[in-house]
């Protein structure tokens, strides 16, 4: 029984703030290892739906994977599988970005343009906000669990 209907909305929201950002993630990852034209199949814009269509989206894949876990301990609550969820995307942009710089230090004979200059840009306008939203959006989380502990 929830008794503060103003923190589940503001999970509700740090939710949808994290399918926008596992999209920006999805989105980094393609841009630096789509270089094989390959076919993508249209995806779910999460940015073009409005706040509560995101919401309602969120709310039903929550359930339907919960459904499928019935051995959920009882610490592990929504915030904590956020929490979780996010972390994970995280490190998948930190291994992007230490694979990125590793392959800009192997390449002993730059070229002019150089893809290393591409991919320093990734960094720089991409992968390093994208680092930012991370660590707010924890931040978020973890604030919301200290305001409504136990939910
Ligand atoms: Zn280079």
């Amino acid at each position: 029984m929830r008794h503060e209907p103003v923190s589940s909305q503001d999970l509700e929201r740090l939710q949808v703030r994290a399918m926008a950002f596992r999209d920006r993630v999805d989105d980094i990852v393609a841009m630096l290892h789509n270089n094989e034209e390959g076919e993508h199949p249209p995806r779910e814009h999460w940015s073009q739906l409005s706040a509560a269509d995101a919401a309602s989206r969120v709310i039903a894949k929550i359930s339907e994977h919960n459904a499928l876990r019935s051995d959920i301990p009882d610490w592990y609550g929504p915030k904590e599988q956020l929490s979780v969820q996010v972390a994970f995307h995280g490190a998948t942009l930190m291994d992007e970005a230490d694979w990125l710089l590793s392959e800009v230090e192997a390449d002993k004979t730059h070229s002019h343009p150089c893809r290393c200059d591409e991919l320093r840009s990734i960094l720089d306008q991409h992968i390093q906000p994208a680092l930012d939203e991370c660590q707010n959006l924890l931040a978020a989380i973890e604030q919301l669990r200290h305001l409504a502990p136990g939910e």
